[in-house]
């Protein structure tokens, strides 16, 4: 098995060349051209014939391979469905806002998480990423689309703090100056509330944007949602947010899907606020977006105004979240893991 490239850092990459007997500033060139999207050791025009052929020889470099791209009629946000190696397949969504371009990444095949209305869970958890294929996202839908990027989100498929090691080494690659250059405040990573990692996070002191997706402020309700809760139940969760908010100061964007009937009172917002107080937090109110498989259903336009207006009343700031490319499946909770042989 030929080894990874594009998952090692520059410091990986300059003890690799080493021992290769080449100099140091080789590393920060091979580096360049990987994260330029250079799909073979040939294309290197820098470095000699031999050392192209040995690095050929025991890395590998990978490059995903488009099964379909829809691009949406009403806004224009383009949903990619790769083929990696091993023929697993995982989805990404380029969003185009005024301010800059955002990509959705995936973190795993599948997810091990259950939550009940959301779609990439159906089929469990088949494997994670490695941190190239997290990168190859970014940089093949950048390339595909011709557009630049300037916003992450870690809101696909997968569970990225239970991805943890490969997920952070995502990020200092696709942070790099060297690489794609992309600042930490322009990432957002979303978790479902895997505490002992968030506590984890904290220490890392990164200026990424945490968010957590709580979707209920009782136990009561976020239990029978999100099986996560009965392992870290609401309290235990907030605890940890405080905790995170307070060793990095970044405040914490809350996701809330409204639920008809679920979730989505005036005194759910009561209780919400009340909860949140004093972790200067903000709340993301996402429609809840319709899957097959589940029999929830979205709460009224009327229904998420009263629910943010009772927020601000205390001082909460809440936004109601646009959805983008609701008529090509590519909204929060409709990502799928795909087979190729489904979709050839
Ligand atoms: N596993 C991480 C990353 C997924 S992010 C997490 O749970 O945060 C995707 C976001 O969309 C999460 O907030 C998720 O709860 C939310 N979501 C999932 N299904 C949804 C649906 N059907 N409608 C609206 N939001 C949904």
């Amino acid at each position: 098995m030929k080894q990874d490239i594009k998952s090692m850092n520059l410091a990986e990459l300059s003890q690799a060349l080493q021992a290769l007997g080449e100099p140091q500033f080789r590393a920060k060139q091979v580096f360049t051209w990987l994260h330029k999207g250079a799909r073979s050791f040939d294309e290197m025009t820098n470095l000699s014939k031999t050392l192209r052929q040995k690095l050929d020889s025991q890395y590998e470099i990978t490059v995903p391979i488009i099964v379909r791209k829809q691009q949406s009629a009403k806004d224009g946000t383009i949903k990619y469905l790769w083929r990696l190696r091993d023929g697993n397949c995982v989805e990404t969504v380029l969003m185009q806002y005024h301010h800059g371009n955002s990509v959705c990444i995936s973190s795993e095949v599948g997810c091990a998480m259950g939550c009940a209305f959301c779609a990439s869970t159906k089929g469990g958890l088949v494997r994670r990423l490695t941190p190239s294929e997290m990168v190859d996202q970014v940089l093949f839908a950048s390339l595909d689309s011709g557009l630049e990027i300037s916003n992450i989100v870690l809101m696909g498929i997968g569970e990225p703090l239970d991805n943890y090691d490969t997920v952070l080494r995502f990020l200092e690659l696709i942070n790099s100056p060297d690489g794609m250059n992309i600042g930490m405040r322009h990432i957002s990573l979303s978790t479902c509330g895997l505490v002992d990692r968030i506590h984890r996070l904290a220490e890392e002191q990164l200026q990424l944007t945490l968010s957590v997706s709580l979707h209920a402020p009782v136990n009561e309700i976020r239990s029978t949602i999100m099986p996560v809760n009965k392992r870290y139940p609401v309290e235990v969760l907030l605890e940890a947010c405080r905790d995170y908010f307070q060793k990095t100061g970044r405040r914490i964007s809350f996701e809330y899907a409204m639920i008809r009937d679920v979730n989505d009172s005036k005194e759910m917002a009561e209780i919400l606020a009340e909860k949140l107080s004093g972790l200067a937090a903000h709340v993301n109110l996402i429609p809840l977006n319709n899957i097959e498989e589940s029999p929830l259903k979205p709460s009224s336009r009327k229904a998420i105004m009263e629910f943010q207006q009772v927020l601000e009343k205390h001082g909460i700031p809440a936004t109601v979240r646009r959805t983008l490319g609701s008529d090509i499946d590519a909204s929060c909770g409709q990502l799928r893991r795909k087979y190729e042989s489904k979709e050839a």
